[in-house]
C-alpha cells in the first residue's frame, strides 16, 4: 500500500476549522469585550494547560512548539499594548519584529521537524539548550549591535524580489519556504494528523506576523488559534490511538466494544478470519504477514450494505451493519469473500530488491512466484429471539465462523445454517 493512501483530509480538518475561525475573529474590528478578555488570557492558558497536557503526553516537540509561539506572541504583545496606548510604536518595534519574524519560523519549523527520538530527560535538555542559545544570541546581539543589527535583519538582498505586499524582512521569506517545505515533505512521509497541524500552525504564523500591527486582534488571536490547533492535534492523535488499530487503519475492538453499545433492535455481526494464517506467516515471514493484513483490511472496508468493519484482534475482523436483516447482508459479506480470494499480492522482499531499475524489471518479468494470495471465512449472525445481546450475536457469529473453517474455509457461514448451504447457493448463483 502505497504511503500516500494514508493521506486525508480528516489529518487537516480540525486545524483548518480553528485557522479559518481564527482568521475571521482577526478581521473582525470590534470583537466584543467576552471575546477580547478571552483572546487576552489564552495565550497564557493555551501554554500552561496545553503545556502540561502535552508533557503527560510525552509530545516534548508540541510543549517547545507552545514556548516558542508564546515566546514571540509575549515580545510582540508588549509592542502592540504599546502603540495601541500611544498610537506610537516603541523605539525598539523594528528591531523585535523583525528578529520575531526571522526566529519564530525558524525555531517553529526546527522543533515541527525535529522527532522525539531520544530519552525524555535528554530530549527535553537538548531542545531547551537550542532555545536558551538561540535567545541568549538574539538578545546579546540586541543589545550590543541594535542599529548594525537591525540593518542587516532589513537588508534589501534581492532587489528583485522587493515587493510593496511583502511586509516582513526579506530573510524571513526563505525561513518560511524552507520551513513549509520540510513539514510538507514530514505530513507526506508519516501522515498524521499533528505534522498535519504543525503545517497549518506555520501557514497560520506566516499570516499573522505581517498582520500584527495592522489588525488589532490578529496576534492574539492568531496565537492562540495556533497553540490551540497544536494541542489539539495531540488529544486527535490520543484519540486515535486509543480507537484505531495501527497496522490496518480500521478502528479498533474498543472502537467496537463503542459500537455494540449503541446498536439498535435489529442488526448483523459477522466474523472474519485468515484462512491458515499462521502456516503463511511462517513460510513469508511476519513483515509480509502484516502486509497482507493491511490489504485484507482494505478490501473488508470496502464492504457494501452499509457494514463497517473493525479489527477484533489478530488476523479477526468484525463486520457490524446496523438496522439489516441477514439476506440483506449476505451477499455484501460474499462479494468481499470473493475479492480476496482473486487478490493477488505482489511480495516486496526488501532483501532481495533489485539493485537497479533494469534488474527491477527483469526479474518482475521473469517471476510469477512472488505473488501470493489469501483467503478468508466468515461467520455472520443476526439479532434474535435466542441471541439478543450484541455479545451473544457476536458469539453466534463466532460459532457460524467455527463452522465455515469446518466446512473447508473460504466460505460464509450464518448462525445454524446447513452445512454447505451457502457455497451451493452461490455455485447456484
Ligand atoms: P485458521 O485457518 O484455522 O484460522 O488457521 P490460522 O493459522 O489462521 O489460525 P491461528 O489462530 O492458529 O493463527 C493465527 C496466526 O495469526 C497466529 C499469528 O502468527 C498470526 N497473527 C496474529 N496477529 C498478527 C499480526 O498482527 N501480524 C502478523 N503478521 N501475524 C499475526
Ligand atoms: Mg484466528
Ligand atoms: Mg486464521
Amino acid at each position: 500500500m502505497s504511503r500516500f493512501a494514508a493521506v486525508r483530509f480528516s489529518h487537516f480538518l480540525p486545524s483548518l476549522l480553528l485557522l479559518l475561525s481564527g482568521l475571521l475573529l482577526a478581521r473582525l474590528t470590534q470583537l466584543s469585550e467576552f471575546f477580547t478578555s478571552l483572546f487576552n488570557v489564552l495565550p497564557t492558558l493555551l501554554l500552561l494547560l496545553g503545556g502540561a497536557f502535552c508533557l503527560v503526553y510525552g509530545r516534548q516537540r508540541e510543549v517547545f512548539l507552545l514556548l516558542t509561539l508564546y515566546l514571540g506572541y509575549f515580545l510582540l504583545d508588549s509592542q502592540v499594548d504599546h502603540f495601541r496606548a500611544t498610537g506610537q510604536v516603541r523605539s525598539d518595534a523594528a528591531l523585535i519584529f523583525h528578529l520575531c519574524s526571522l526566529l519564530l519560523p525558524l525555531l517553529y519549523s526546527l522543533y515541527a521537524a525535529w522527532q522525539e527520538r531520544t530519552h525524555l530527560l535528554q530530549d527535553l535538555i537538548a531542545r531547551a539548550a537550542v532555545l536558551l542559545a538561540v535567545s541568549a544570541v538574539a538578545v546579546g546581539l540586541a543589545q550590543r549591535f541594535p542599529a548594525g543589527l537591525l540593518h542587516w535583519l532589513s537588508l534589501v538582498r534581492w532587489p528583485a524580489l522587493q515587493v510593496e505586499w511583502l511586509a516582513l524582512v526579506q530573510l524571513a521569506y526563505p525561513v518560511f519556504i524552507l520551513g513549509l517545505i520540510l513539514l510538507l515533505v514530514q505530513y507526506l512521509r508519516a501522515p498524521r494528523p499533528l505534522h498535519a497541524a504543525q503545517l497549518l500552525g506555520l501557514c497560520g504564523l506566516l499570516w499573522m506576523l505581517p498582520n500584527t500591527f495592522i489588525l488589532p486582534n490578529a496576534l492574539n488571536v492568531m496565537s492562540s488559534q495556533i497553540m490551540l490547533i497544536l494541542v489539539t492535534a495531540v488529544a486527535h492523535e490520543a484519540y486515535q490511538m486509543a480507537f484505531r488499530d495501527e497496522l490496518t487503519g480500521l478502528p479498533g475492538r474498543r472502537a467496537l466494544n463503542e459500537r455494540l453499545q449503541r446498536l439498535g433492535r435489529s442488526y448483523v455481526i459477522a466474523m472474519a478470519d485468515v484462512d491458515h494464517f499462521k502456516k503463511f506467516n511462517d513460510s513469508h515471514g511476519h513483515d509480509v504477514g502484516d502486509q497482507v493484513l493491511r490489504l485484507v483490511a482494505a478490501q473488508l472496508r470496502k464492504i457494501g450494505g452499509g457494514g463497517k468493519a473493525y479489527r477484533y484482534g489478530g488476523e479477526e475482523f468484525t463486520l457490524v451493519f446496523p438496522g439489516k436483516t441477514l439476506e440483506e447482508c449476505l451477499p455484501h459479506l460474499e462479494v468481499i469473500r470473493q475479492a480476496i480470494e482473486v487478490y493477488r499480492i505482489q511480495l516486496r522482499d526488501k532483501q532481495q530488491r533489485p539493485q537497479d531499475d533494469k534488474q527491477g524489471r527483469a526479474r518482475r518479468a521473469g517471476s510469477a512466484a512472488t505473488q501470493v494470495s489469501v483467503t478468508v471465512s466468515m461467520g455472520v449472525a443476526e439479532r434474535g429471539v435466542e441471541q439478543r445481546s450484541p455479545e451473544e450475536v457476536l458469539k453466534a457469529a463466532d460459532q457460524a465462523l467455527y463452522n465455515a473453517k469446518n466446512a473447508g474455509r473460504n466460505c460464509v457461514r450464518s448462525y445454524g445454517q446447513r452445512r454447505g448451504a451457502v457455497k451451493l447457493d452461490a455455485a447456484r448463483g
